[in-house]
C-alpha cells in the first residue's frame, strides 16, 4: 500500500455540490428519515469514467491495497472503503445495514482497487477498533470511528505494513496491519507468488546495484525509481532494499 493524496486534484464535477452525486446523496439521505434501511446506488455516478480514471491517475495505475497494476480500467472497481450498502464485523456476522449510503458518492470514500481485492476479499467488511462508535446514519460524524483496515489517504501504510522478503507483515503493535492484511487479501497465495517473481529479478539487479561494475550507477539509480509511489509493490521494495532507496 502507499498512502494516496487527493488533496491536489479537483473532485470530479460528478461528484461536486450541485452535480449528480449530490442530488443522489440528498434523495438517499430523504429515504433513510423515511425509514429505509436498503437502498439502491448508482453506478454510473461514483464509477464514472471521470471518477474511475482520476483516482487511477493519482494511484499511478495500482490498485489501493495490493499496488499491483492494473491493466486496464475496464479491470479495476471503484471501491468504497467504507461500505454504501451494509457492513459486516467479520464472518461469523451477517451483513448490516444500512451501511454508509451518504457516502456512496463521496470521493473521499473512493478508491480505485483491484477487483479481486475489491470484490473477493474486502466485499463489505469494516470492523473498528471499537464498536461502540460505530456511525449508522448521515447525522452521525464517522471521522470518529477508528477502523481497523488501514485507511489509503488518512493512515501511512508504513507505520503498520512491512516485508520479509515477499511475504506481508504487521508492524509491531499495529492493529491495522494484521486487519488489513486480512481483509484485503493481501497474503494471498497468487500475490505472494507476483511478488516473489518480481523480487527474484530485484536481487539480480540489487547485486549490480551494490557492485563496482559499470552498471552499478544506472541500477541504483533505477532502484530509486522503482521504490517510489509510482511502482509496483513500492512498500515491498523499500522493505527489502533499505541501502538502495
Ligand atoms: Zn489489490
Amino acid at each position: 500500500m502507499i498512502q494516496i493524496d487527493k488533496s491536489a486534484v479537483s473532485v470530479p464535477s460528478i461528484l461536486i455540490s450541485g452535480g449528480r452525486g449530490e442530488v443522489a446523496t440528498k434523495a438517499l439521505i430523504q429515504e433513510a428519515e423515511n425509514g429505509v434501511q436498503v437502498f439502491e446506488f448508482n453506478s454510473g455516478i461514483y464509477g464514472h469514467k471521470s471518477v474511475k480514471e482520476l483516482l487511477r491517475q493519482l494511484q499511478y495505475g495500482k490498485c489501493c491495497f495490493c499496488e499491483d497494476h492494473i491493466a486496464h480500467v475496464e479491470h479495476g472497481d471503484v471501491e468504497h472503503f467504507r461500505p454504501k450498502g451494509g457492513f459486516q464485523i467479520d464472518e461469523h456476522q451477517l451483513l448490516q445495514t444500512p451501511g454508509y449510503y451518504w457516502l456512496a458518492y463521496n470521493f473521499d470514500n473512493l478508491f480505485y482497487c483491484y477487483q479481486i481485492c475489491n470484490q473477493i476479499y474486502k466485499k463489505n467488511y469494516f470492523p473498528l477498533a471499537d464498536e461502540n462508535r460505530r456511525v449508522r446514519s448521515h447525522k452521525q460524524d464517522f471521522r470518529l470511528e477508528d477502523s481497523l483496515l488501514i485507511h489509503p489517504e488518512l493512515d501511512d501504510p508504513n507505520e503498520h505494513l512491512t516485508f520479509i522478503n515477499e511475504v506481508i507483515k504487521p508492524l509491531n503493535g499495529s492493529q491495522k496491519g494484521p486487519a488489513t492484511i486480512k481483509r484485503a487479501g493481501l497474503d494471498r497465495p497468487d500475490l505472494e507468488d507476483d511478488r516473489f517473481v518480481y523480487l527474484k529479478t530485484l536481487r539480480i539487479l540489487a547485486a549490480v546495484a551494490r557492485g563496482n561494475g559499470p552498471q552499478a550507477i544506472p541500477a541504483q539509480q533505477h532502484f530509486k525509481e522503482i521504490s517510489k509511489a509510482t511502482g509496483v509493490y513500492s512498500l515491498m521494495v523499500r522493505a527489502n532494499f533499505t541501502d538502495l532507496i
